[in-house]
């Protein structure tokens, strides 16, 4: 029950496990052209195009942000925990000018506050982290996706512990990019890098002066690659993560075959399920409010008297895995659950009854 790598459908893992075949194998390419096909569907955005890496989900914030980016770029990072440092670092290093606005704790950063650096100075792109793993909080990307659209900004959403859990539609939304990575609700074994584009980023990147600073991740290699694979003809830059691939063609399918809205749907009912039940056991999350919350995962502070070190002892010898805090500042104080892809209710009870008797074995009582 942790944030990632979650656990996989025996129908992925054995897709991962069959013989690795040619990279340009008339059956293999047919897999990676059908996922990106997929990709789109599973995103909501028809028209966008798709890449599948090999790689984790900071390649594919690397690809966002080496494709988009030239020196002397503005960049607005608009910053909800550890993951919206990580990206602002990595802008930097692409040589642009950030701008971090940075939440408190728990919180998002308020619509009025990002519409005030929009006017106050010219960007060129915006990123924004739609869960951040480290807290569980969650911003509402359509808004943001509406004040890129207002004025002029590229909008790059982080979407590595959102996408095929949480509500995503790229397209209505005009959200230039969406990325995650293969290892949390999109369901399959780390090691790829998946991200889709509108036509205005890919755009963006056409009408770039300098080259692109990252020799991997540059779209001059891979776009073509890309859209190789979609009309069924052999292509090669870097060989792929073939058997990963296979298994991506079989939960996209899985996920599709649920529905997107079915699956948004039960994200949310469990979600809300496991806060409930947090709550009554008198724990206090870190994000603010249940508008602010992750459906994904969440983020409980241990209540006064327990100390970390020991309800983790504890957990240890149950039947869950969860994972520890991540915030610097702030890391021993809370623990996290995922609570994505393939979770039934029955892992909700399960967790929610080892983390009763844990605190219980750590001497806690509900006040
Ligand atoms: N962004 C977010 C929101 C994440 O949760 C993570 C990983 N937990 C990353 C980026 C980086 O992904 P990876 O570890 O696969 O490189």
């Amino acid at each position: 029950m942790i944030p990632g790598p979650i656990e996989f459908e025996p129908e992925v893992m054995m897709a991962v496990g069959m013989p690795t075949t040619s990279h340009v194998a008339p059956d293999f390419i047919e897999s990676f052209g059908h996922a990106l096909e997929m990709m789109r569907e599973v995103w909501l955005a028809p028209s966008g195009q798709p890449f599948i890496m090999a790689g984790s989900g900071t390649l594919a914030m690397d690809m966002a942000g080496a494709n988009l980016v030239e020196p002397g770029d503005r960049a607005l990072v608009l910053s909800t925990g550890y993951f919206g440092e990580r990206y602002a670092a990595l802008l930097r290093r692409y040589g642009a000018e950030v701008t971090v606005l940075a939440a408190e704790t728990g919180n998002v950063v308020s619509l009025k506050a990002v519409e005030e650096e929009l006017k106050r100075s010219r960007y060129k792109i915006m990123t924004f982290t739609h869960v951040d793993t480290s807290t569980a909080v969650r911003v509402d990307p359509e808004p943001l996706g509406a004040l890129g659209e207002k004025y002029g900004v590229i909008t790059v959403l982080d979407g590595v512990c959102s996408v095929a859990g949480e509500v995503i539609r790229q397209e209505k939304w005009k959200i230039d990019v969406v990325l995650t990575a293969s290892q949390k609700a999109v369901g399959v074994p780390p090691g790829l890098a998946l991200l889709v584009a509108s036509g205005r980023a890919i755009e963006a990147w056409q009408k770039r002066k300098s080259p692109v600073g990252s020799y991997y991740s540059d779209w001059t290699h891979w776009l073509s690659v890309m859209k190789a694979y979609e009309e069924r003809r052999p292509s090669y830059f870097g060989t792929p993560a073939v058997n990963l691939v296979s298994g991506l063609e079989v939960s996209l399918r899985l996920i599709l075959k649920e529905g997107m809205e079915p699956r948004f749907r039960r994200h949310r009912e469990r979600a809300e399920a496991f806060r409930e039940a947090m709550k009554d056991m008198g724990l206090k999350m870190i994000p603010v409010s249940d508008e602010v919350s992750a459906n994904t995962l969440s983020a409980p502070f241990y209540p006064e008297g327990v100390r970390g070190a020991d309800f983790m002892k504890a957990i240890a010898s149950s039947e869950v895995i969860l994972a520890g805090g991540l915030l610097p500042g702030i890391k021993d104080d809370y623990f996290r659950v995922g609570h994505m892809g393939s979770v039934t209710g029955g892992d909700i009870l399960t967790t929610v009854a080892a983390i009763r008797s844990a605190l219980a074995g750590c001497g806690y009582r509900r006040p």
